[in-house]
């Protein structure tokens, strides 16, 4: 039995750590966690926050998970055409490619 898909969970984290709409000193207005958040709730709202303000600078699409399971690093995708797996191709990228060798030179 499939547990819930990542988008749902993390909805519901969203959901119970909500942003608002704050003015600095400048007027300039900007997300911030709901006053009166507490405790793990105000981090969840401040990685909504970054989600926000990744979507916005267009950069969203270039943060990604390392493909490599013992990895899973997060990391902005600097390659020119957006299509990195790994966190580093010296490190996680040269694993991955090397289990592939082993594997294609395996005898049948
Ligand atoms: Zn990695």
């Amino acid at each position: 039995m499939a547990g819930p898909e990542p988008a749902e969970v993390l909805d519901e984290l969203f959901r119970r750590a909500p942003l608002t709409v704050a003015i600095d000193p400048a007027r300039r207005a900007r997300p911030a966690p709901l006053p009166g958040l507490s405790g793990v709730s105000v981090l969840v709202a401040e990685v909504g926050r970054s989600i926000l303000a990744a979507v916005a600078e267009g950069a969203w699409p270039r943060l990604k998970a390392c493909a490599a399971h013992e990895c899973r690093w997060v990391y902005y995708d600097r390659s020119p055409a957006g299509r990195s797996r790994w966190c580093t191709m010296s490190i996680c990228g040269s694993r991955a490619k090397m289990r592939a060798y082993r594997r294609r030179a395996r005898p049948a």
